[in-house]
């Protein structure tokens, strides 16, 4: 099947695609612009191995028009940006990530970089050596980006529980957070800070079974964690995860967590609803990696994690509170609020 650039970009207002091609490092890649129509596009980097430059394309631009999504329900001046780096076995790994950095260097601040799956610290590292256009976690940057990721799905999980029973009432609570990587560990032990039952699952066992230990939390076999019996399910693991199959073994009344992309298709925010599951969608909850760093570069601050709570809460309670009143699924509503915000935005700046 051909590859309808101008088409796709067309039918979802992107901005512009570019690619990069680098012959001495092996970098083939693809940049995408969805928004910049009141600031600059934020978005990081995904390395990762495509079946086809059409896999790669659309995933630059799903990942692209997220951000922007993102970035009008949180508040950020600025809309979405995507890299995907089209990984294979003859990559020359820090001459390809420098080579992209001189890329963004060359957007003179259109696009600011940063991590993704994929794009580790190193990679950062070289990133920042040929461009100030790039997040990195740190002092020297905008903070602990997982900590402020953990931050927002805390926020979402709380807006959750409140808004079914008008407290979040913590030492009544199982949270089942699966997933114990940066995000996942920070977040289960805010949950248990605040009094909550908080079990811990992960896929790499020994490592799971390490912070669970070290957090002083249960821990479940991966193969088991969706039907624990929890009060909120929290993904902070891979997407794709809510199918027919998982959501029918759910057993829970909240799902709110980190991980991007957690349905598997649309349709699953209706079968979640259906069952009586509350499911607020990752780019509501998610985004406080991005106001941190988005913070940092256009307004020259740290953002405190406080903040981020109060502000991710604030954007919960009114996705909530509206799809309470259309009778619809969160995930619907929150993409609606979203997309008419951007529509607003692009009219006024034309
Ligand atoms: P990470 O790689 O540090 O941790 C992920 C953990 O999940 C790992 O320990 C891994 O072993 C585990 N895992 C993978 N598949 C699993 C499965 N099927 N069942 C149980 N455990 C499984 O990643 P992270 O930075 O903590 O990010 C977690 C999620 O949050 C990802 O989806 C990421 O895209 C999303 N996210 C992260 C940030 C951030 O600031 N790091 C920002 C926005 C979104």
């Amino acid at each position: 099947m051909g590859i309808h650039v101008l088409d796709a970009m067309s039918r979802e207002g992107f901005e512009e695609v570019i690619g990069v091609h680098d012959r001495k490092s092996g970098l083939r890649a693809l940049i995408a612009i969805h928004d910049t129509s009141v600031g600059p596009a934020f978005g990081g980097i995904r390395r990762w191995t495509y079946i086809s430059e059409r896999q790669a394309l659309m995933d630059v631009l799903r990942l692209s028009r997220a951000m922007t999504r993102k970035c009008v329900l949180a508040g950020v001046a600025g809309g979405g940006g995507k890299a995907v780096i089209l990984d294979h076995p003859n990559l020359d790994r820090e001459a390809a990530y420098r080579h992209l950095g001189r890329k963004v260097h060359q957007m003179a601040g259109r696009y600011y970089t940063g991590p993704d799956v994929g794009t580790d610290d190193a990679a950062l590292g070289w990133l920042a050596e040929e461009t100030p256009f790039v997040t990195c976690p740190g002092d020297a940057g905008p903070g602990d980006l997982a900590a402020a990721t953990a931050a927002g799905a805390f926020a979402g999980i709380r807006a959750a529980l409140r808004h079914l029973d008008g407290e979040a009432d913590w030492p009544s609570r199982r949270v089942v957070v699966q997933g114990l990587g940066s995000v996942g560990a920070q977040l289960a032990r805010r949950l248990k800070d605040v009094g909550a039952t908080v079990i811990g699952t992960d896929i790499d066992v020994e490592h799971g079974r390490a912070v669970a230990t070290e957090l002083e939390v249960e821990f479940v076999e991966p193969s088991d964690e969706v039907e624990v019996p929890c009060d909120v399910f929290a993904p902070c693991a891979l997407g794709g995860m809510l199918h027919d199959v998982t959501i029918e073994r759910l057993s829970t009344r909240v799902v709110a967590g980190a991980a991007n992309n957690v349905l598997a298709k649309a349709h699953h925010a209706d079968l979640l609803m259906a069952r009586g599951v509350l499911f607020l969608p990752d780019f509501v909850t998610n985004a406080g990696a991005l106001l941190r760093g988005a913070m940092f570069h256009l307004e020259g601050r740290h953002m405190e994690l406080a903040e981020i709570e109060q502000r991710i809460e604030g954007v919960c309670d009114d996705v909530l509170q509206r799809a309470a009143a259309e009778d619809e699924p969160p995930a619907r509503v929150a993409k609606g609020i979203a997309d008419e915000r951007i529509a607003a935005r692009r009219a006024a700046h034309s």
